[in-house]
């Protein structure tokens, strides 16, 4: 059975609806409140199990994520929600001594948001863990990481991957403040960054990037170590190099609701078209419709499409490049 592999963060989010974010010392009155399952990790975990359901007769791609929770209630509600998209969570261990990540979200009615984000177990994943589950490596031939662990969690497990032949996709998000290492971007075989994440590892200041301007960004990100570059380019597709072959891809045309979590749903999608054996074309079309229908809906785990869904829009739109 193709088999990829999660390594990542989990995170309880509690959102609530405001009139006014809260100045400080400020006390405000909510409306609705919401507890949703979130982390970049569980994210792009959640949405590969949705997508790699394939319909009878044949085979799916089993996901597995390596992650810590806390020792509380959430941590049961995130690993039941993530075995509900068929995602294997025994590697999803509990830290003894912190609490289940948690992202605290004030909306305001103009959509404008405050964030923060306590990681809890998620900073409790050390290298040391992820090569005692080493076994979770075996057999796959993909994996994904994200930047809401420790860096140097994410680069010993990106090396231990590597070592067990797996191809390594790193979604370089949220954006650290500091440049990341060479030896890490060097066990990276696709590196995925949003424009702005793209600018920000050049030292460049945050722009929007056109479709003419990508194969120059791609050529300088190479330089920077990983053998491949996919830049998310939004409402404009995505664009790959790996310095010998390059190609655009135009986005599916839709009407976008809420962007949250598109971006982890395109890796999600391009690691499971991977591991069946797409080739990067198709894989970038499957990722790209994917990622397109996500953007129809509001929330993150809960806009990840299934896979007839996306199947769907791929023989709708059959003569989009
Ligand atoms: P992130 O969510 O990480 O910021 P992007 O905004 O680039 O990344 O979105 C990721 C992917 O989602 C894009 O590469 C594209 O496939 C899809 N996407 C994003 N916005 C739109 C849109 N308005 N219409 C169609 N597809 C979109």
């Amino acid at each position: 059975m193709p088999a990829l592999v999660v390594v990542g963060s989990l995170n309880m989010d509690f959102v609530v609806s405001v009139e006014h974010l809260p100045a400080p010392g400020e006390t405000v009155l909510g409306r609705d409140f919401q507890m949703i399952p979130g982390g970049k990790g569980a994210n792009q975990a959640c949405a590969a199990g949705k997508l790699s359901a394939r319909g009878i007769g044949k085979e799916r791609v089993a996901v597995r994520m390596i992650g810590r929770v806390g020792y509380d209630v959430f941590a049961d509600h995130l690993k039941a929600s993530l075995s509900s998209a068929g995602v294997d969570v025994s590697a999803v261990h509990a830290a003894r001594s912190q609490p289940t990540g948690v992202a605290l979200i004030w909306v305001d009615r103009a959509g404008q948001n405050s964030i923060v984000v306590a990681s809890g177990a998620n900073s409790a994943l050390t290298a040391s863990d992820v090569e005692a589950m080493r076994r979770v490596f075996g057999g796959a031939s993909h994996a994904l990481f994200q930047l809401e662990s420790p860096l140097d969690t994410v680069a010993a497990a990106l090396a231990l991957a590597r070592e067990e032949g797996l191809a390594t996709i790193l979604d370089p998000a949220p954006a650290p403040a500091q440049p990341l290492a060479r030896g890490l971007l060097e066990q990276v075989d696709i590196l995925t960054p949003n424009e702005s994440e793209a600018l920000l590892r050049l030292g460049r200041p945050a722009a929007r990037v056109s479709v003419d301007g990508a194969p120059a960004l791609a050529v300088a990100l190479l330089q920077l170590g990983p053998r491949a570059v996919i830049l998310k380019l939004g409402d404009q597709g995505c664009f790959y190099s790996d310095g010998r072959a390059s190609c655009h891809q135009p986005a599916f045309p839709v009407e976008a609701r809420d962007t949250t979590a598109a971006g982890d749903t395109f890796n999600a999608a391009l690691a499971v078209a991977l591991a069946e054996g797409k080739l990067i074309p198709a894989a970038l079309r499957f990722a790209n419709a994917a990622a397109a229908i996500s953007v129809t809906r509001m929330g993150a785990q809960s806009s990840a499409p299934a896979r007839a869904e996306v199947d769907g829009m791929l023989s709708l739109v059959p003569n989009h490049p």
